[in-house]
């Protein structure tokens, strides 16, 4: 769902037509429960929703993050959320309607989800600008906390990003952390910047669930390693939810692809287990993401982030065969998982 957020932006999709109805796992013997957790208990293993209380044998976090607007005071108020699907169409909108003035663009707290997404954004809304017109009159201004645009991709594909970023016109400014918005006016913790627009990454946290059960602090996510075991016996967190790290600084993205390979390895376990034979499935760190650069075309920023020393990646060339694989990735997921 997610991944076509940008597509709405770019007007190529319409959110109506990008929904799934969840229930369709029923098919495959799995009981779906619409229902908001409200509470989990590991010592007593259960799950309790408002009407129920689950007892478990095993149990899989993968609640996502939640997007924490609140924490950056007036960043809501004064400009959308790209993140969140209501102000996805508002965002449409609007940029096709601009004439001329400034966009900014603000990654507003770390960890975020898909770490490439906000540039490939910013370069599908320049492409919509060149569209209607308006290019050469917007300018446009991208603020990132980090000194360079993808610390999990290392310098050399961040180099390759700020160039990509720079021939479509778009400023990048790093170590520039938000600390509040007021209208048309950004501050950081040193220096200011004007906008007409904002489009900002809001910070993230981990569901209150969560945190009020003890798996991960305030602020923080469940911390795991690759085999995505929280410390409580037969409690796995995979996705968004958890963090794994990688090295001191880096750790594992939040993103889809991984999300789903976590799951795939606790799954494994869970049947070795359930079949008392030896776990021997883990998160292998492997995976690559699509960066959209505009018009039909895409990168692929290829991952291994267990490779030794360093993680290893590798940004290959734009083309309009990644974005063909892009949008088989979105169907291949649709087909397999619903
Ligand atoms: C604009 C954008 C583009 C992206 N593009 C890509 C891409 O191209 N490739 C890629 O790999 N990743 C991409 N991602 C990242 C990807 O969407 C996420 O990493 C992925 O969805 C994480 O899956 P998850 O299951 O951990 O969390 P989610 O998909 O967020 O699922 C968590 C679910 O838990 C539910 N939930 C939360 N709390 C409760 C509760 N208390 N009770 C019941 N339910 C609850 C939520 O409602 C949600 O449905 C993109 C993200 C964005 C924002």
């Amino acid at each position: 769902m997610d991944l076509v957020k940008l597509w709405i932006i770019n007007g190529t999709r319409e959110f109506e037509l990008s929904k799934r109805p969840i229930e369709t796992v029923t098919k495959k013997g799995i009981e779906f429960v619409n229902e908001d957790v409200l509470k989990i208990d590991p010592v007593n293993k259960a799950v309790r929703t408002r009407y129920r209380q689950f007892h478990y044998d095993f149990l899989i976090i993968a609640l996502g993050v939640e997007l924490a607007p609140e924490k950056i005071p007036g960043l809501k108020e004064n400009g959308f959320i790209l993140y969140d699907i209501n102000d996805v169409p508002k965002i449409r909108d609007t940029i096709r309607r601009v004439k001329s003035g400034k966009i900014a663009m603000a990654i507003t707290g770390l960890p975020y989800k898909c770490p490439p997404a906000p540039f490939e954004a910013a370069l599908l809304i320049r492409t919509v600008l060149e569209e209607t017109g308006a290019s050469d009159s917007v300018q446009m201004d991208f603020f990132s906390p980090t000194p360079i645009t993808l610390p999990a991709g290392g310098p050399q594909v961040s180099e390759e990003i700020f160039q990509i970023l720079k021939s479509k016109k778009i400023e990048f400014h790093g170590n520039h952390k938000t600390v509040a918005v007021e209208p048309n006016k950004i501050k950081f913790e040193e220096g200011e910047a004007n906008f007409d627009i904002l489009i900002s990454v809001p910070p993230h946290k981990a569901p209150s669930v969560v945190v009020e059960a003890g798996f991960a602090e305030s602020g923080k996510f469940i911390a795991v390693d690759k085999t995505c075991k929280t410390k409580y016996d037969r409690v796995y967190a995979i996705g968004d939810v958890n963090q794994i790290m990688v090295t001191d600084k880096i750790a594992v993205p939040k993103a889809g692809i991984f999300a789903e390979a976590e799951g795939i390895a606790v799954a494994r376990n869970i049947i070795s287990q359930i079949k008392h034979e030896l776990e021997n499935a883990v998160f292998d760190g492997k995976g690559g993401c699509f960066l959209e650069t505009g018009k039909g075309t895409a990168g692929y920023i290829q991952v291994d982030m267990f490779a030794t020393p360093d993680p290893l990646t590798q940004l290959q060339t734009s083309s309009t065969e990644h974005f063909v694989e892009k949008e088989k990735f979105e169907q291949d997921r649709l087909k397999k998982w619903l």
